[in-house]
């Protein structure tokens, strides 16, 4: 393996695409179904002193599997009697599911937990508590047992079904519950969840990572990857066709390794039963990873009427030696020739990514190969960060002599670079008409509707909210950097 994986870093791997990378270990997770009924009848959480409802709000920092985990755990307190609250201070259960990824979020939301505070002497009811890949850190938990003690409880990414007990036992505790579990020992099934949006739906079809990228958290805060088994992804996707859902995000940290642990489906075979789900509208994944994007997977996307043609592919660098590393397991040459490949494929294909600009040894030399990439490629958008040193992970030892003021200079002339594609390539667009799903009102103006193309570009266009879950085409006017704006119009022949 380690020959084939160093061809494919020097470029003279005749793309095996198909290859698997040897990090994976068998799944030893089991499946479970989760008694709703014991909750109801163990949890209820019974009545404030005056009569009214207990209140939770839940903040949710992070990323698109944080935003789904708030959903779960939301479906669980309201299943145990409380009911959302939207305003700190009504709450009595506030709720901090977090981001572990870079220093800045964190520090957020230990400044957020001393603000506060203060509410605790208004409402002697109210319970503070900490989840998320935050929770996983022992750091952390250190720093909340030792500062942080007015926090009551602290659960991590393996237990959230657990919230419930968790959240009962806080209740007759004075002291900061703590309940992290180190790794997954269940796949939960059957958690009841409330679903923030109702026209797009997000279904989890595999948890962790197994890439161990040198910069990354994630591996040790979520785990190894273990992927659903697929008859619960097809029935949860079934019921949200059935409930009305238009479009459906497959969510994962690598989805193209989605069954490699079960040795029994792959992802495009994944994605082709999917496909064949009647009723199903849209059919949307994140986050693919360059390494095993095989080209069954490829033809599958292409020849998916309902998969929508957008892939987000974080590249990181266009440096082989920084990429090598970030133990990235791709090179630039293998990440072009892919891209090639995809659009080859998939015509009007939107490609996406994610950069991360001075990691440790990122020469000017090696950052302006990522300029070339980009330059390259030509993403439609793409997600820039200044690397930003986790504890425990192998980057953070790396001898870093970029300054910070160097770091901010590369993001931003990344971002222009970046930003002037975006731009073009939306004008490109002006005067087409494309097809958008209707998502509902704009936050800023409720006579204007948003909404987004298959290829994930938000568009922005005047009409009535009865058009909110369905498909109108509008014809682009004027295209910025990050949307479009049109308007909504009638006509047989729409792109993207
Ligand atoms: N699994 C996805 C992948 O490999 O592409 C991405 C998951 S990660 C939560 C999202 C993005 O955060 C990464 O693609 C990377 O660009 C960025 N990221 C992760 N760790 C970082 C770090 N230590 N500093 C800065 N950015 C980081
Ligand atoms: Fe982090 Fe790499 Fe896994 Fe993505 S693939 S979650 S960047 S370790």
């Amino acid at each position: 393996m380690e020959n084939l994986v160093k061809l494919a870093r020097e470029g003279r791997l005749e793309q095996g695409l198909g290859l698997t990378f040897g990090t994976h270990r068998p799944n030893p997770v089991e499946r479970v179904a989760y008694d709703i009924e014991e909750l109801v009848r163990d949890y209820r959480v019974g009545r404030r002193a005056d009569g009214s409802p207990y209140r939770f709000l839940i903040k949710t920092y992070g990323c698109q599997m944080n935003e789904h985990d708030t959903e779960v755990m939301a479906g669980l307190l309201l299943a145990m009697g409380y009911e959302q609250s939207d305003s700190d201070e009504f709450a009595d259960f506030i709720l901090f599911n977090t981001c572990a990824v870079r220093e800045n979020a964190e520090a957020k939301v230990f400044g957020e937990i001393g603000r506060l505070r203060p509410l605790k002497a208004k409402n002697p009811e109210l319970l503070l508590g900490l989840c998320g890949c935050m929770a996983q850190e022992q750091g952390v938990q250190k720093m909340v047992l030792e500062k942080f003690p007015w926090v009551d409880v602290v659960f991590g990414t393996h237990n959230i079904h657990r919230l419930p007990a968790i959240l009962t036992a806080a209740k007759q505790s004075q002291e900061t519950v703590m309940e992290v579990w180190e790794k997954a020992a269940e796949t939960v099934e059957d958690i009841p969840k409330v679903r923030k949006d109702s026209v797009r739906a997000w279904v989890n079809i595999q948890y962790g990572c197994n890439k161990f990228c040198t910069y990354c958290i994630v591996p040790y805060t979520r785990g190894r990857e273990r992927s659903r088994e697929p008859e619960d992804v097809i029935k949860e996707v079934r019921e949200l066709v059935a409930a009305g859902y238009k479009e459906i995000t497959l969510l994962g940290q690598n989805v193209n390794d989605y069954g490699v642990d079960l040795g029994t489906i792959t992802f495009a075979q994944l994605l082709r039963a999917v496909n064949d789900i009647e009723g199903i509208d849209r059919i949307r994944f994140t986050t693919s990873n360059p390494w095993n994007f095989t080209d069954d997977l490829i033809a599958a996307i292409a020849e998916c009427e309902h998969v929508v043609e957008h892939i987000h592919l974080p590249v990181q660098s266009g440096n082989n030696e920084i990429l090598r590393r970030m133990n990235r397991t791709h090179t630039r040459e293998y990440y072009l020739q892919l891209v090639n490949k995809i659009r080859k494929a998939i015509p009007n294909v939107s490609l996406t990514t994610d950069i991360i600009v001075g990691f440790p040894g990122e020469t000017e030399a090696a950052f302006q190969d990522t300029l070339s990439l980009v330059r390259e490629v030509q993403f439609d958008n793409a997600f820039t960060f200044i690397y930003s040193p986790r504890e425990n992970t192998p980057a953070a030892k790396f001898a870093d002599e970029v300054t910070l003021e160097e770091k901010k200079d590369r993001l931003r002339r990344l971002n222009d670079v970046q930003y002037q594609i975006s731009l073009a390539r939306n004008q490109a667009l002006k005067g087409r008409v494309v097809e958008v799903l209707v998502e509902g009102e704009s936050k800023t103006n409720r006579e204007v509707l948003t909404g987004r193309t298959r290829t994930n570009h938000l568009v922005l266009f005047p009409g009535d909210i009865s058009l909110k879950g369905q498909h109108v085409d509008v014809e682009i006017t004027h295209p910025q950097t990050f949307l479009l704006k049109g308007q909504c119009v009638y006509r047989e022949e729409v792109v993207s």
